[in-house]
């Protein structure tokens, strides 16, 4: 049996109750195999012996050791055991703080087993934090490598390592491998079972090592079979495609003001070679902010006009795709393109018509929001999908939409740059174009932090750039006041900015609360000059075009993520203006928001603070957001192990092109999960 396939319930274990069952519900265990892959987080060692008098910071005590004596200090509900041991290489004190039974279950005389942290302190070697029991004759006092886990209220190691031991002898033989034979004779891999049982248990640290190889290998080669027979089934669908002469996207082209940048031409052309060839495009389109997607995107939607195809291009906010719906209504209606703009608060008589126009075909490109994919949206032939800013949507989101077309192309687009090894993983199945410069003439954002209590100097340095005619945004993280927080909030600073700062100009306040017709007016009003400086919650992050904005402040900027404060400050430098971004953070920051602020001082690379991002914060949270509930990765790591993702990629890659029938007749193992693991689709 495939160790999933376990999904007896824990309480067939012997000693498990509904109170116990329940505190591992809370770790998300509620089967044997969700049991047996609670690996651990990490080992303790005691595989060797370390004498009282060998205790160090980092090497814990592990020894056996005689009690000599029972000792009490304080009072009353103060009153605390001191244990007196010996062993040969010295005396020691346990202080039992909360434990007075120690007293019974570590009698005087008795040899007992300790492990813990000691201290000199008082004159007295000591331990407060130590596990001990009496040293059973016969039992191994040196049990090796031990396993840490994940742990919730009520639960012990010592209880779980028990239970997971048990899971294992009952149910860990009958575990088959998940990889063929050839596979893991060729990579020197642990069976399956063997694997299980040493990463748990693992006799020596080789053996550990081993283990956890073994069962990352599995789990990447997986998740890239997966994408591989995903690209595969890709290729076996086939779309008409007319031959075009490219006239539309020529015209654009020459009423654009400014010429492609060559990063700009080069993803350009990928995209219309895609477009050409009779495989439905799947491509990721990442460049940073203000790296000018945009038009990229409507000079492919042109490619898929001029073809007779409907393209449908959806944006994250409201905000963004009215932007989206401006420039494509300035540079594509002129060449008689039918546009069509649709969100979720298009006026109700508005609604059925719009609908109509789309469903029977006199809409070419239709630019919106979540709105795009309702069901009662329906439309003639999409053709292409344009997803811009795609990390905001989740994989059935994007799916939603994939599905109302016929066999689309699917153009993926992404300000936030994603780290190879990660790309790999969630995007294993996407052809990435990169737009690695920015257009001419721009210059980068000067990054300033300041400390909380200098807001005087930054608010100045501002006004003296609004009143060179520039524009203004002022970030904060909250709507309102907040009980819990102290937080500045964009409500009361864009009261007290106006009255007390900058009584000669006109503020603006945005925020995701206000009504889109509200939001719309205030926007309007910032690209149209009339307000000088906008204050606003993040709701500004993604999108926004507004080339003479040029000083960004973000107040309590240790609030906010590192790529979300890369987005933000890409609303500025947009122009030839010098742009300057203040980041101002409190007092209270953590040792990670430091790391952050730091990285953003230093780098306006989007490719470089993405790497860095992924460093800080791991891949899980990354991962957690983009994965599929059916491929979680619960022990590979893909930074860690980038050199095992690749390989574990080429061999699955290879054993698909060695069978593109997709059923392995020579690999009964992979026809087996194939057929019973629904591989989630991406579209
Ligand atoms: P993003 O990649 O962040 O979506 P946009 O597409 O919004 O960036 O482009 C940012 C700005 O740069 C827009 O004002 C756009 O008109 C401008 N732009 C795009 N390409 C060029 C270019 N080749 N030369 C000059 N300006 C450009
Ligand atoms: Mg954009």
């Amino acid at each position: 049996m495939f160790l999933r396939e376990l999904k007896q319930p824990v309480e067939s274990l012997r000693n498990v109750g509904p109170a116990l069952a329940s505190k591992l519900g809370r770790l998300g265990i509620g089967t044997i195999a969700e049991l047996l892959t609670h690996y651990p987080r990490d080992y303790e060692d005691r595989s060797a012996f370390v004498p009282l008098s060998r205790f160090t910071d980092k090497n814990p005590v592990h020894t056996l050791a005689q009690v000599v004596a029972h000792e009490w200090f304080g009072y009353g509900a103060m009153r605390t055991l001191k244990i007196r041991v010996r062993d040969e290489s010295s005396e020691a004190v346990l202080l039992c703080f909360n434990r007075p039974f120690l007293e019974k279950s570590l009698p005087l005389g008795s040899r007992i087993l300790i492990h813990g942290k000691f201290q000199f302190r008082y004159g007295e070697i000591q331990s407060s934090a130590f596990e001990a029991e009496v040293h059973r004759e016969g039992s191994d006092p040196l049990p090796g490598l031990l396993p840490l886990y994940s742990l919730t209220g009520g639960l012990t190691q010592t209880a779980l390592r028990k239970l997971i031991r048990r899971a294992l002898e009952m149910y860990g033989r009958r575990v088959e491998n998940e990889l063929s034979p050839e596979l893991i004779a060729a990579r020197a891999l642990m069976a399956k079972a063997e694997a299980l049982r040493a990463i748990h248990f693992p006799s020596s640290e080789a053996e550990k090592s081993l283990a956890r190889t073994s069962l990352a290998y599995e789990e990447l080669f997986h998740f890239q079979l997966g994408i591989a027979l995903r690209i595969q089934a890709r290729k076996l669908q086939s779309v008409e495609r007319k031959p075009i002469q490219g006239i539309l996207g020529r015209r654009l082209l020459e009423r654009l003001p400014f010429s492609l940048t060559p990063d700009q031409s080069k993803v350009l052309e990928e995209i219309q070679a895609d477009m050409d060839r009779p495989q439905p495009m799947a491509r990721l389109l990442q460049g940073d902010v203000g790296s000018g997607k945009t038009i990229v995107a409507l000079l492919a939607a042109l490619r898929a006009v001029e073809r007779g195809s409907q393209v449908a291009i959806m944006a994250p906010t409201e905000l963004l795709a009215r932007q989206h719906a401006a420039t494509a209504a300035k540079l594509l209606e002129p060449l008689g393109i039918r546009l069509a703009f649709l969100t979720g608060n298009v006026d109700d008589a508005f609604r059925p018509p719009l609908l109509k126009a789309l469903s029977s075909g006199e809409v070419d490109i239709v630019l919106g929001t979540h709105a795009l994919f309702s069901p009662d949206v329906l439309y003639r032939n999409l053709r292409l999908v344009v997803i811009d800013e795609q990390h905001r949507f989740g994989v059935a989101q994007r799916g939603a939409l994939y599905k109302k077309g016929d066999i689309p192309d699917l153009l993926m687009m992404t300000a936030t740059p994603i780290p190879r090894s990660l790309a790999l993983t969630l995007f294993g199945d996407l052809a990435v174009s990169s737009i690695r410069s920015l257009p001419p003439g721009r210059r980068p954002v000067i990054t300033h932090l300041a400390k909380e209590g200098n807001e005087a100097k930054v608010y100045k340095f501002v006004d003296s750039l609004v009143s060179q005619g520039r524009q203004a945004f002022f970030v904060y993280p909250l709507i309102e006041e907040s009980e819990k927080a102290e937080l500045k909030n964009v409500q009361n600073m864009a009261a007290f900015l106006a009255k007390k700062i900058y009584p000669r100009y006109t503020l603006g306040l945005l925020h995701s609360r206000l009504k889109e017709d509200e939001k719309r007016e205030v926007m309007d009003a910032f690209i149209e000059g009339k307000i000088q400086i906008l204050v606003a919650t993040s709701l500004i992050e993604v999108g926004v075009d507004i080339p003479n904005a040029a000083v960004m402040v973000i107040e309590h900027a240790e609030r906010f993520g590192l790529s979300a404060l890369h987005q933000l400050r890409g609303r500025i430098g947009r122009s030839g203006h010098q742009s300057y971004c203040f980041l101002v953070y409190s007092k209270e920051i953590g040792e990670e928001a430091v790391q952050r602020l730091k990285a953003l001082y230093s780098s306006t690379d989007g490719f470089a603070l993405a790497e860095e991002d992924l460093k800080i914060r791991g891949p899980g949270e990354l991962l957690g957001t983009a994965q599929s509930g059916a491929l979680r990765l619960l022990i590979a790591d893909p930074l860690r192990d980038f050199e095992l993702l690749k390989s574990a990629r080429a061999e699955a890659f290879s054993l698909v092109k060695e069978d593109p029938s997709l059923l392995f007749p020579a690999h009964e193992v992979y026809r087996r999960i194939i057929e019973n693991k629904a591989t989630p689709r991406e579209p």
